[in-house]
Order: C-alpha cells, then sequence, then structure tokens
C-alpha cells in the first residue's frame, strides 16, 4: 500500500473545512452505521483537544469499531452520498474518522462509559468478528452479563487477513478494549462452540451468532485443490514468499489485497485472472490505484479452467469470455498455457455454514447476509442484539432509519449504544 494510515493535521484541517454542515445529513443516511458524519465533523471544527474528543464520542456512539471503519470503509456509504462531490470531490470522510479517533485516543480523552447496573440476563455471543463484537457492545449496555466465544486467538474476525499496512491489528485491539469497558463481558479466546444452540442448554439466555463466512469458495475446476485460498495466504504469507511469479485467480477487494501482499513479499510479477472487465471489478477509486501503483497485472475476460503442478511451479490454462446479454460464456478454442507460476492463489469469495434456527438464537453479520464490509457487520451485530433484547425481554426499540435513496446496504442500524 501507498498511503499513510493517518491524515496529517494539515489535511484534517482542510477536510473538515469543505464539510458543508448539510441540513438533511446524506451522509448520515448512508451510513450503515448510522454514524453522522456531519455532527462529528462539526464537533471537531475547533480544532481543540476538546473538540476531538467530543468528535470521537459522536462517532463511537454509533459505531463503537469507528477507528476500524475509518480505516477500511469503502467508498460506497457516506462518500457516495456526501453533498461535496457535486461542488468539487466527497470529503475523505473515512479518513477524517480514523484521524479523529487516533487523536483522541492518544489524548486519552476517550473515556469508560458510566457503568450500568445487571439485568440479570446471560447471553452467549459466538465470534468476536465485527458483527460480534458490535453485538456485545449494545447488549452490555443493557446489562446483560455476556460471554464472547472466539475460535481463535485473537478478536477481528475476517478482518484479522486484511493486510497490517491497511489496518494494524492494534487499531482492532483499541476498538476492542474501549468496547471492553461497557459492561460485563468475558472474552473466551481459542473456544471452537460446536453447536451454538446448544448454549441455551448450558444456561445462557440468549445466543447471538457471528460466525462469518469460514470456507473459502470453490471454482469447481480440475487442479484447484493446488491453488491457496485467500484465508490460508493471508494468515501466513510469508509462507509463500518467492521471488518468482504469482497468480491470483479473482477480480474483488480481498484478491486485490493477495495481489498488493505477493507484490511487498517479493513476487516478481503478480498477474490477476478476472472473468469480466477491469470495470466491472468491485474496487473503491483507492484500491484501484494500488494496483496501478503496485504494477499489478490484470488478465481480464479470462476464465482459468485447470490448474497443474509440475516440480515445483504451476501451470495455468485459461481460455477468453465473453457476453452473451448479460450471461457471461467461454469463447471456444482460445485456451491458453500458462506455466512458471510459483504460487497460485484463489480468491473468489466465501461461504457461511447453514443456519440452525431456534428460538431465541439470533444470526449476525457476513454467516447472515453473505459476504459484506466491517460496517455493514456492526450494523447488523446492533440490529441482532436489539432482536435478542426483544426477544428476551419483549421490549421492541421502535427506531426511524432513514436510508439514503443512493446507497444500498446489507444492513443498516440506527441504534445508539446507550450511555456512551
Ligand atoms: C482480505 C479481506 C479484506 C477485507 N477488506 C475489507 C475492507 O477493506 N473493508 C471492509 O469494510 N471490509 C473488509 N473485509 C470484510 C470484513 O472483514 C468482513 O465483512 C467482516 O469481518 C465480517 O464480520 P463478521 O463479524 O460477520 O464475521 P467475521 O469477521 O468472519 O468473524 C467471525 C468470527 O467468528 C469466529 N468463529 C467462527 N466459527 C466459530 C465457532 N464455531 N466458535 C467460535 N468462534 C467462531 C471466527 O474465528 C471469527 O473470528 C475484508 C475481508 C477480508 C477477508
Ligand atoms: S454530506 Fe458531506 S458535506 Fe454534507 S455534512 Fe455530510 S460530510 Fe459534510
Ligand atoms: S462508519 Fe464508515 S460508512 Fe459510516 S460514516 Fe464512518 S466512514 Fe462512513
Amino acid at each position: 500500500m501507498t498511503k499513510k494510515l493517518y491524515l496529517t493535521d494539515a489535511q484534517l484541517k482542510s477536510e473538515t473545512e469543505r464539510c458543508l454542515n448539510c441540513p438533511e445529513k446524506p451522509c448520515k443516511k448512508a451510513c450503515p452505521a448510522n454514524c453522522s458524519p456531519a455532527d462529528f465533523i462539526q464537533a471537531a471544527k475547533p480544532r481543540t483537544n476538546e473538540s476531538y474528543v467530543k468528535a470521537a464520542e459522536e462517532i463511537l456512539k454509533a459505531n463503537p469499531l469507528g477507528q476500524m471503519c475509518g480505516l477500511t470503509c469503502p467508498d460506497r456509504f457516506c462518500m457516495a452520498a456526501c453533498s461535496r462531490k457535486n461542488l468539487d470531490s466527497s470529503i475523505r470522510i473515512p479518513a477524517v474518522q480514523a484521524a479523529l479517533l487516533e487523536k483522541a485516543r492518544k489524548l486519552g480523552g476517550v473515556s469508560a462509559p458510566a457503568p450500568v447496573a445487571p439485568n440479570g440476563k446471560n447471553v452467549a455471543i459466538v465470534g468476536a468478528g465485527p458483527a460480534g463484537m458490535a453485538a456485545a457492545a449494545v447488549l452490555a449496555r443493557k446489562g446483560y452479563s455476556i460471554t464472547l466465544f472466539e475460535a481463535a486467538n485473537k478478536v477481528g474476525g475476517a478482518a484479522k487477513l486484511i493486510p497490517e499496512a491497511r489496518l494494524p491489528q492494534e487499531v482492532t485491539e483499541k476498538d476492542w478494549n474501549y468496547i471492553k469497558t461497557f459492561g460485563d463481558i468475558t472474552l473466551t479466546l481459542n473456544h471452537r462452540v460446536a453447536n451454538p444452540v446448544d448454549l441455551l442448554k448450558d444456561g445462557y439466555d440468549g445466543v447471538i451468532v457471528a460466525v462469518g463466512e469460514p470456507h473459502s469458495a470453490k471454482m469447481g475446476i480440475p487442479g484447484e485443490e493446488l491453488a491457496v485460498s485467500f484465508m490460508d495466504y493471508l494468515k501466513a504469507p510469508e509462507n509463500y514468499a518467492s521471488a518468482g511469479n504469482v497468480a491470483v485467480l479473482g477480480g474483488g477487494a480481498v484478491a486485490t489485497d493477495c495481489a498488493i501482499t505477493a507484490k511487498t513479499n517479493g513476487a516478481e510479477n503478480v498477474e490477476m485472472f478476472v472473468r469480466r472487465r477491469v470495470c466491472d471489478m468491485r474496487l473503491t477509486a483507492e484500491e484501484r490505484s494500488w494496483l496501478m501503483d503496485n504494477q499489478i497485472d490484470i488478465t481480464s475476460m479470462t476464465r482459468v479452467e485447470k490448474i497443474e503442478k509440475t516440480g515445483d511451479t504451476y501451470t495455468l490454462y485459461t481460455c477468453k469470455t465473453r457476453f452473451n446479454g448479460t450471461k457471461l460464456e467461454d469463447i471456444p478454442e482460445t485456451t491458453v498455457k500458462r506455466p512458471d507460476f510459483a504460487h497460485v492463489i484463489m480468491a473468489v469469495g466465501s461461504k457461511a455454514d447453514p443456519k440452525t434456527e431456534a428460538a431465541k438464537v439470533v444470526y449476525a453479520g457476513d454467516c447472515n447476509h453473505g459476504g459484506s464490509t466491517i460496517v455493514e457487520a456492526v450494523a447488523s451485530g446492533k440490529n441482532a442484539a436489539n432482536e435478542l433484547h426483544a426477544a428476551l425481554t419483549g421490549e421492541i426499540e421502535e427506531i426511524a432509519c432513514p436510508v439514503s435513496k443512493i446507497v444500498t446496504y446489507k444492513a443498516k442500524s440506527c441504534t445508539i449504544v446507550e450511555g456512551v
């Protein structure tokens, strides 16, 4: 990656001053977590230490994973709706958000919320990814005793696979350490729950399942078992260090992370194989520029048909594709043999396990609505917490949730984390 993690003071000043303080707050309507850039930018405008802390509190009451989101939110939410784009360009809202939280935390200014009275009920949350952490935040503020079970040895879920250069684990820990101050939350790491529904028999009043999508999607081609999945690759890229050619199958944001990691890991050439056109690749402007900056080769309108291994190297057999109406089809007799790849990385999506429906068991995040983003997982986790709270107490939160006309989400939530 070529960018610095945080805006400089001069950049922060220039971005906050460009904000028009739009009365309709289109940026807030477009945020899945209902975070309000209009308000947190206004709060930060005096540029005093107190104003940075106020801005941070404004962010965190809607999105307790505000710093993670600031570093990772794509430009299709608040930035896509920002009115400033009609004058020149959208405010760089995620970058402003990340910078404000970093500043406020460095000042030691974001303090724990006031203690909350226990309500006598226990909830188990399975999975300490963004959805599970956000659900824990909301339920802890309602007085629940939370046990968060996590199979891995750290919190963060799939976000742990995001390269350190974009999202340092230290930032995930900062957001998590803040959530831990919300109430009675016990984190149990290295604990895989075999069957979340059984937790009800163990005495929990309710369960939230936020286990993400743990399986890499398959391509259904001969030899695909020879490729390394993006999950295995990004967990330990040093195991696949190579000075040779690396092939990445897939053209999304995860494939982009794999390609750039391979390049920074010493590969001479990295080539992405994409079935559709370059313009169809669902990437942010920033991700596209990273691909260019890192000289990643993109072979588009190409389907990999087969993978073979000879000695230490891999050969791909590829064919060209074309659109037949909206359908993509192979072009006959275009198969080409592409030898000499040191590694082949497969990044064509991920899959969830089937759900087991039961009363007082609520699903949240990517395992519920498919692969998404950290901020959508946060929104889903907040909604799941409210749904479980309603099932356990009969208290239904009626919250009007204005949504943007130009942005679609997998989940939208306007819950405020009480007392933060
Ligand atoms: C390489 C990569 C790059 C990405 N880049 C971005 C980005 O730039 N911006 C963005 O917004 N999003 C990005 N995402 C997507 C984002 O990380 C996910 O959408 C988000 O993490 C989903 O959150 P979740 O809580 O639903 O699931 P997950 O994050 O997958 O968390 C699920 C957790 O449950 C645990 N678990 C699973 N089964 C069990 C069990 N039986 N018992 C106990 N624990 C269990 C897992 O170990 C995991 O920690 C990226 C994802 C990847 C892989
Ligand atoms: S839409 Fe853009 S310019 Fe308007 S208040 Fe939100 S961030 Fe500021
Ligand atoms: S959480 Fe993400 S989408 Fe929401 S306002 Fe902040 S940067 Fe934008």
